[in-house]
């Protein structure tokens, strides 16, 4: 059976690019189809100025959203990074394999150091090697497959490259992942700034929807989305994002493909309010069971103390050799 692996990282709320890009999937196919890992990567949380608290808190949340968007403890394993030792023993051993250059040609350290910079803060280290962290998350679990979406794909190259070099220098280690992407929603974009992605990370904003926003807070802020001046409803990604945009989501919450749906809209407020309640719509589950969730906290750390034990066991394997391989 297929191994997949693929995780959130706990350094915002979850938002609907992280659910349509990445976890309806986990819930309707992957979990179904797969051998499937899901965790909540918040070793990952920590390569940027943070608050620890809110770390802890928010992992607690990204796993409670998980169930509620369909993942069932019975068909995949859900599990919290740091509870794992073999993710950190791995990614050492990884980071002799890999090189700083390659480290510095990744475009999210580019980008997220540039941003810690103008903000005036000093770069982590481990934002440098962040990318080799997540490399080991996939590896240790012999994953076949990474669900991910486009921001990713360039961390999964990385994760082939280096199980490639290690295994042609130290012998036969691991499995050579390959990430895929979702069909529609691979990059669902900021409603006030449609060339940026909607990304968690970012400062709250009007343009990010939240999975845990109310229906009135979705409405505003899809009615309120950064458009362009034209009057005609035509998808074109380049010309025009925003609305590109938003002929996404709503294909990706209602079905039908982006170009069919703008020949069926004669003006960008109609478009707006059918997209607004198709993204209600899609929330509208994902809330109600977190709300059941939350009222039985011990089913969720029930949930997760069981995770991370049956993924210790099938990393230790992988970890341990990868150990002898390398000369320890
Ligand atoms: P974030 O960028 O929000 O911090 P994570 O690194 O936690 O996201 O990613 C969790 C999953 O959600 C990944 O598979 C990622 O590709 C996907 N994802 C995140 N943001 C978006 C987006 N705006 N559109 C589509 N997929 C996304």
């Amino acid at each position: 059976m297929t191994r997949v692996f693929s995780g959130v990282k706990p350094t915002g709320h979850l938002t609907l690019g992280n659910y349509l890009g990445a976890m309806r999937r986990w819930a309707a196919v992957d979990q179904h189809e797969a051998d499937a890992l899901f965790c909540v990567v918040d070793l990952h949380a920590l390569t940027v100025d943070h608050d620890p608290a809110r770390v802890r808190r928010l992992s607690r949340q990204a796993a409670t959203l998980l169930l509620a968007s369909g993942l069932d403890p019975e068909l995949c394993t859900l599990f919290v990074q740091s509870h794992v030792d073999e993710h950190a023993r791995l990614s050492y051993v990884l980071e002799c394999v890999a090189t700083d250059g390659e480290m510095r040609r990744m475009i999210q350290y580019k980008e997220k150091a540039a941003r810690e910079q103008r903000r005036g803060g000093s770069v982590r280290l481990s934002l440098l090697t962040y990318p080799v962290l997540m490399a080991a998350d996939i590896l240790a679990y012999a994953a076949d497959e990474v669900p991910v979406g486009d921001d990713q794909v360039q961390h999964v190259e990385l994760t082939r490259d280096l199980a490639v070099r290690f295994n042609q220098r130290y012998g036969h280690t691991f499995v050579v992942p390959r990430a895929t992407r979702p069909g529609v929603a691979a990059r669902v974009m900021n409603l006030q700034d449609p060339t940026s992605k909607m990304g968690k990370s970012d400062d709250v904003g009007p343009g990010i929807v939240y999975l845990l926003d109310e229906p009135d807070v979705v409405r505003k802020k899809v009615m309120r989305a950064v458009t362009d001046s034209g009057r005609e409803v035509v998808y074109d990604r380049e010309a025009r994002p925003g609305l590109a945009n938003l002929l996404e989501i709503l294909a990706a919450c209602s079905g039908g493909s982006p170009e069919e749906l703008s020949g069926a809209y004669a003006s960008y407020g109609d478009l707006k309010r059918d997209t607004a309640e198709a993204v209600v719509e899609v929330l509208r589950p994902v809330q109600e069971r977190h709300k059941e969730l939350c009222a039985d906290p011990g089913h969720v750390e029930r949930v997760l103390r069981d995770g991370a034990e049956r993924a210790r066991g099938m990393a230790r394997p992988t970890v341990d050799a990868a150990y002898r391989a390398i000369g320890l």
